[in-house]
Formats: structure tokens, C-alpha cells, sequence
């Protein structure tokens, strides 16, 4: 094979990434750690992590970011800042395209992650000023405020529960009669005073001049609308997949999550698809970890036959 510039390049320093990194780290491969924000992924935003083994009074998803990313250095792993604008994998080398150079590799592992999905209910222009996506970063602007959240997974309603550490009252407005998230995080809600469940209702709109003073609720059974005054709205009603780069270059599903089978390859050989960025049954810190490890042994098997 022509000389490439790494053995292996892993898109996105996450869970998932930071694990493929360590491992293929500890195989000597020749390998690089691609990540365009910070190292950490989504848990940097997450304020405590409870279901982690091996922290049973949990972490934080920064304490545990910041340990996976000492841990991958110590063991040598390279990881630069720099973001991909696009992949070439219809040669056997895989060319990465960034702003300002190209890197090759024999293998590659995406582990570029998900984002959390808007409503278009006004997040540009209230951003900043009372919408947000994150509990972690902006929950103490609402101190003794009410606030309203909007989702009825996972993380709307451990946000929503997060929330009351500081507002006076969390509306968590669900489209549905039933909560999605795990039933652990529904009993801590539903016996949590604070919070006041508005059930069978979609947010259509955010009332404010200089900041949010109100969010616009719509029954889906009855089409009553009503606002319901409050100084924050977060939204958490699902993620997208971080694909910008990928331009149909691996087969993804319908919502665009990459297909990959059991030894995490994806539709071109010597590609893997890891953590939230696959077409998964389960988004989790515990899985995307797995995921890495399986990753990186698979591109190290892929590699040695080429
Ligand atoms: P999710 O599980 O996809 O839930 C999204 C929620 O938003 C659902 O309740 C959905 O309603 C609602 N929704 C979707 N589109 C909507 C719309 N247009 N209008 C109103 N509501 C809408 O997403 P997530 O909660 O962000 O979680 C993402 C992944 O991370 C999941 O796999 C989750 O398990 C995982 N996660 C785990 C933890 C944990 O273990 N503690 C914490 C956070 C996240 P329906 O229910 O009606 O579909």
C-alpha cells in the first residue's frame, strides 16, 4: 500500500473517540485525534453522570471528559484541533480534508457525535437571551425563575430535574401522555415539587422583546394554545447526527446516523462508525466506550490484512 500519513485517523474526541484513541494508543498505531471544539464531546455538558460503573456516587461529565483525554495522552495519543470539511474513501487511502491541508490514513473511525435538534420556535434570535440547550452551562442565569423545558427524553428530564437546583419552577412540556425517558428519571420528576408536567402539548413560540418572557404551548388533543410565562426555555427533543463532512461518503439510515455492523464498520471497508454518530439502539457513555474499543481493535485487524 502507498505510505499514508497515520495508520489511523478518528474523527471526533468524545467518549467513543477518546476510547478508540487509548486503545489503538496502547496497540502503537500510528494515529491521530481529530476534534474540532473541545475534547470531551456531550457529557462536557452533562452535569452528573450516575450511570457510569465504577462511580457509584457518579461524575461529572467534565471530571470524566478531562480523565479519558489524560488518560489517551499519557498514552501518546496525538490530538489536534482542526475541523473536517470533507472525506475522500474511493481509493483504499483514506484522504481527511480540513480547512487548510489534507491527512491520509489506512483506516479511519468517525466518532464525530450528535447535536441537539432545534424546534423553530425562535432559537436564533433567543438564543443567549433565555433559549438554550444546555442545563449545565446556563441554569444559574435562572435562579428563582421559572423556566420552561421541552422534551420527554433522557435528557430533558435530567435537565428538567438539574433545572430545579436553580429556578423556582420547571414546566417540562412533553407532545405526549407518557415520558420516554428511563423510569428512574420519571420518579425523581414526578416527586419533585418543582416540576409541573404539561402533558400532550408541542411549544410553538417564544414570547419576549430583550429576552424570553413566555413560551407558547399547543394542546395536540384538545388545539388549546396558552403561554405560559417564564424566563428560559431549553430544548431537548432529540439529537442529529454530526455528519456535514460525510456527503453520502458511508450508507447512513433515514435520519442520517451511519450504518455499521458488529465490529463497528461502516459501508466502505477500513471505515468505522462509533458512538452517537452510529445507527444504534442505545446512546450511552457505556456504550460509546464499548464502541471505541471495538472500533479500534477492528481497524488494527483491518490494517494488518491490507
Ligand atoms: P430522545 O431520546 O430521542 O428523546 C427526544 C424527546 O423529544 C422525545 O421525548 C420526543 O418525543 C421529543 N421530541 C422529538 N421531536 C420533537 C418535536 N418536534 N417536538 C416535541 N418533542 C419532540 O433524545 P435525548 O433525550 O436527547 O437522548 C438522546 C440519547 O442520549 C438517547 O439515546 C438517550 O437515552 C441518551 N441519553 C441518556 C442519558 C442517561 O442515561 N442518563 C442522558 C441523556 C441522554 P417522543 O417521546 O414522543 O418521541
Amino acid at each position: 500500500m502507498t505510505k499514508t500519513d497515520y495508520d489511523l485517523v478518528i474523527i471526533g474526541a468524545g467518549p467513543a473517540g477518546l476510547t478508540a484513541g487509548i486503545y489503538a494508543a496502547r496497540a502503537r498505531m500510528n494515529v491521530l485525534l481529530l476534534e474540532k471544539a473541545v475534547p470531551g464531546g456531550q457529557i462536557l455538558v452533562t452535569d452528573w453522570i450516575e450511570n457510569y460503573p465504577g462511580f457509584p456516587e457518579g461524575i461529572s461529565g467534565f471530571d470524566l471528559a478531562q480523565k479519558m483525554k489524560t488518560q489517551a495522552e499519557e498514552l501518546g495519543l496525538k490530538i489536534e484541533t482542526a475541523e473536517v470539511h470533507s472525506l475522500n474513501l474511493s481509493s483504499q487511502i483514506k484522504e481527511i480534508v480540513l480547512k487548510d491541508r489534507s491527512i491520509t490514513a489506512k483506516s479511519l473511525i468517525i466518532a464525530s457525535g450528535a447535536s441537539p435538534r432545534q424546534l423553530g420556535i425562535g432559537e436564533d434570535k433567543f438564543m443567549g437571551k433565555g433559549i438554550s440547550f444546555c442545563a449545565t452551562c446556563d441554569a444559574p442565569f435562572f435562579k428563582e425563575k421559572t423556566v420552561v423545558a421541552v422534551g420527554g427524553g433522557d435528557t430533558a428530564v435530567q435537565e428538567a430535574i438539574y433545572l430545579t437546583k436553580f429556578a423556582k419552577k420547571v414546566y417540562l412540556v412533553h407532545r405526549r401522555d407518557e415520558l420516554r425517558a428511563t423510569k428512574i428519571l420519571q420518579e425523581r420528576a414526578f416527586a419533585n415539587d418543582k416540576i409541573e408536567l404539561v402533558w400532550d402539548s408541542v411549544a410553538t413560540g417564544v414570547e419576549g422583546f430583550f429576552g424570553v418572557e413566555g413560551v407558547k404551548v399547543k394542546n395536540v388533543k384538545t388545539n388549546e394554545e396558552k403561554t405560559l410565562k417564564a424566563d428560559g426555555c431549553f430544548i431537548w427533543v432529540g439529537i442529529l447526527p454530526n455528519t456535514s463532512f460525510l456527503n453520502d461518503a458511508v450508507k447512513t439510515d433515514e435520519s442520517g446516523f451511519i450504518l455499521a455492523n458488529e465490529k463497528m464498520q461502516a459501508s466502505v471497508p477500513g471505515v468505522f462508525a462509533i458512538g452517537d454518530v452510529r445507527n444504534t439502539p442505545l446512546r450511552q457513555v457505556s456504550t460509546a466506550v464499548g464502541d471505541g474499543a471495538i472500533a479500534a481493535v477492528s481497524a488494527e485487524h483491518f490494517i494488518e490484512n491490507i
